[in-house]
């Protein structure tokens, strides 16, 4: 089967793998259907995560097929079209029983050198009862396939930041985590969204979605920020960029008595932390890899009801042997890219 791998800093492949098989009871073998470059590929890309050793198969977003399983695998059949989380859970662990299934002792991400990835035409799905959502027909993949990532991630950092009716969330970063955080702080009620981000056209859009969009690089967003609350700044900060530059402008949009939520993903970086500032303004600091697996039954109806509109983040479609181009336009957010898919 043909896969993208990862070959070093900014090297990424198309090439042959064997087609994977089914190993253990309770694995599922998908035929992926749809995949996509993640901004958390783009930290492998350019050697930030270093988890993924060269050769190893990238990406973590899929909708696909059931093609094998196990014979302990309740729930699904062969044939079936699903879409699955970017990390494997097993569901009865101490972990997942409270709730925190990217914490499961069993579990693993695909594609950042724990199991094989995703783009790729087949993926092997260890734990697949509980690692893969079944899905209506009436979902398409373009819009279903975000709920085993970056809609769920968007919606998380939203209700991690505890977001209020009537409250101004200022957003940094507008790539697609970005803007699923935006359409998720209006669905809990933000009577403003502030969306942050340094590329033209991303900015654009979000401001098609909604938002105030601000220019990083040619305005002040804490000026803006406090122009916009009396002074004093964002009830919440979303964080979905994943860089030191954004989180320390994150310490600053936020009012006393706000809360930053982060999802930009760190693994290696310490980043240096405010404690003093933090403490005088009693500010509420929450980060983490979203529990993706708590989302996927409750935000497709959220989607198949037509309540938010994923598609519309989508700029390109692309066959999964021009995976190689997919990852040079979406690092270089060039030809206006936001969220790039792969059909295999
Ligand atoms: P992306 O790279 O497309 O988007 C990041 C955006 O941030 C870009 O548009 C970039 O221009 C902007 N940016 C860079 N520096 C900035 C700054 N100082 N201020 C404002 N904006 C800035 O990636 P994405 O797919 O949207 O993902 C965003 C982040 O979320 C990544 O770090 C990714 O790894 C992470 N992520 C986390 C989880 C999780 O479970 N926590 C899940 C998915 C993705
Ligand atoms: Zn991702
Ligand atoms: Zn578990």
């Amino acid at each position: 089967m043909r896969a993208i791998v990862y070959r070093g800093p900014g090297d990424v492949g198309l090439e042959e793998r064997p087609r994977p098989k089914v190993q253990s009871p309770t694995d599922a073998l998908v035929r992926v259907t749809t995949t996509a470059v993640c901004g958390s590929d783009l930290h492998i890309y350019h050697g930030r995560i270093p988890n993924l050793a060269p050769g190893g198969v990238m990406g973590h977003e899929f909708v696909g097929v059931v093609e094998d399983l196990g014979d302990q695998v309740p729930g699904l059949a062969v044939g079936q079209r699903v879409v699955g989380a970017f990390s494997t859970s097993c569901g009865t662990c101490w972990y997942c029983r409270r709730a925190l299934p990217t914490q499961c002792v069993q579990g693993k991400l695909f594609g950042f050198g724990e199991l094989d990835g995703t783009q790729a035409e087949y993926v092997r799905v260890p734990l697949a009862a509980t690692t893969l959502q079944p899905l209506p027909d009436a979902l398409r993949d373009d819009e279903a396939m975000f709920v085993g990532d970056i809609f769920a991630t968007g919606f998380y950092c939203a209700e991690q930041g505890g977001v209020r009716p009537g409250d101004t969330v200022a957003v940094l970063g507008c790539g697609p985590v970005g803007l699923f955080t935006q359409m998720s702080a209006r669905l809990f009620g933000a009577a403003q969204v502030v969306a942050i981000d340094l590329v033209e056209s991303r900015l654009a859009m979000a401001q098609k979605l909604g938002a105030v969009a601000v220019h990083a690089g040619q305005d002040d967003p804490v000026a803006h920020v406090r122009a916009l609350t009396e002074g004093r700044g964002a009830d919440v900060v979303c964080e979905a960029v994943g860089h030191e530059s954004a989180l320390r402008t994150a310490f600053r949009l936020v009012r006393p008595g706000g809360t930053i939520s982060v999802v930009g993903v760190y693994v290696e970086q310490d980043v240096p932390f405010p404690l003093g500032r933090m403490f005088m303004r009693d500010i509420t600091f929450r980060i983490g890899i979203c529990p993706v697996r708590n989302y996927m039954e409750r935000l497709i109806p959220l989607i198949a009801s037509k309540r938010v509109d994923l598609a519309q983040i989508v700029t390109h479609s692309m066959p999964l042997d021009a995976g190689v181009e997919a990852y040079a336009l979406f690092d270089a957010k060039r030809d206006n890219a936001v969220k790039i898919l792969l059909r295999p």
